[in-house]
């Protein structure tokens, strides 16, 4: 960010402002403190008897892998509606209803993950222009080793163990970098 994107003056500079704590990129021209904070990324866990719906990606990063559907909330809209639109934008899928899961932190990438069940409504699903490929799979057919993302490993982590209760807890972490991880070192 070069500009102020309230006045336009290249005047912007990194500065701890009055009263606060944090250093902030400041407007010297108009004063404008550009607040940078945590971005919400939401999605679904689509349930289909004991299958889970999947998206092979068609898109960087982790082309070619597969994910769960999730993606940034936009502006104006409730975490639910951000959910179901990803949901269906990545695998033509509709779900209802929504039921909250997992609430996973990333504090190193200032950005938190919100994973709701759902279950399928029909089988009518397809790939959306960011997939290549959407698919149903059991427990035995998940494919670990090809996950685009260590928080879709942890939010199928928790499914497999919560499912053989029937009982699915609201799962609220904070999800560490694999070198630091206590979750990578077994
Ligand atoms: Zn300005």
């Amino acid at each position: 960010m070069n500009y102020c994107s309230n006045c336009g003056a290249a005047s912007l500079v990194q500065k701890i402002p009055e009263g606060d704590n944090h250093l902030r990129i400041v407007c010297e021209n108009c004063h404008t403190i550009h607040y940078q904070n945590p971005k919400i990324v939401t999605g679904c866990l689509p349930e289909w008897e004991d299958k889970i719906l999947l998206c092979k990606r068609a898109i960087e990063p982790r082309y070619g892998l597969w994910t769960l559907p999730a993606g940034f909330m936009e502006n104006q809209e409730s975490l639910e509606q951000a959910a179901v639109r990803e949901t269906w934008e990545e695998a033509q899928a509709r779900v209802a209803p929504l039921s909250l899961y997992v609430i996973l932190s990333l504090p190193r990438i200032s950005q938190v993950y919100v994973m709701f069940r759902a279950p399928l409504q029909d089988l009518n699903f397809a790939p959306g222009v960011e997939s290549l490929e959407v698919k149903l799979f059991t427990q035995d057919e998940i494919p670990w080793e090809q996950l685009a993302f260590p928080v879709i490993r942890r939010t199928l982590t928790h499914y497999y163990q919560d499912r053989p209760r029937g009982q699915f807890p609201v799962h609220v972490e904070e999800l560490l970098p694999p070198s630091s991880s206590p979750l990578q070192t077994s």
